[in-house]
């Protein structure tokens, strides 16, 4: 009986080609304007358009004299506005800048050509930023730092001065 009602009136058959239209439409300009006002202006957009044809659909229908097609049609509404605004806000998320080459594990933002070679991100403040490092409190003041293979565990200010000139 399913089947029979979906294709049972001209707007829902409509709407099996608009339906998919429109949501490529929104996640092109999701995509096109990704990580700008303008892609979530047209993702919230987007789908607040569907949510008001949801809203006013049987208004719409009295106003054009059409059929009601019961909730099957608004029900296809709802399912069309969550799937738009899932995908649209993937979509809008996708970083704008080109793969780095060597990307922070956090934010993605490019460390290649820093001098450090596991630096703290200077976009968002994670330290060793390229890639995760085993910490282990230095033997000689406790502070964290990279483990040592050899158990040896000693940050800069505790090393033993090497070589240094005695005053
Ligand atoms: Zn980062
Ligand atoms: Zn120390």
């Amino acid at each position: 009986m399913v089947s029979v009602a979906w294709f049972g009136s001209p707007a829902e058959g409509f709407s099996l080609i608009l339906f998919p239209a429109y949501a490529f439409l929104v996640w092109y300009a999701c995509l096109r304007w990704r990580r700008q006002l303008m892609g979530v202006a047209a993702l919230v957009l987007g789908v607040m358009l569907i949510a008001l044809l949801a809203q006013f659909d049987l208004t719409i229908r009295r106003a054009l004299h059409l059929h009601d097609d019961g909730p099957l049609f608004r029900f296809m509404l709802y399912s069309e506005g969550v799937i738009v605004g899932m995908v649209g806000a993937i979509l809008v998320l996708v970083p704008s800048h080109p793969a780095a080459v060597q990307p922070c594990r956090r934010c993605g933002y490019e460390l290649h050509g820093l001098e450090v070679a596991n630096p703290t991100c200077p976009e968002c403040g994670t330290a060793y930023a390229a890639s995760k490092v085993e910490l282990a409190p230095c033997i000689g003041c406790g502070q964290d730092v990279p483990a040592a293979a050899d158990g040896r565990n000693l940050c800069k200010g505790c090393l033993p001065p090497a070589a240094a000139p005695a005053a």
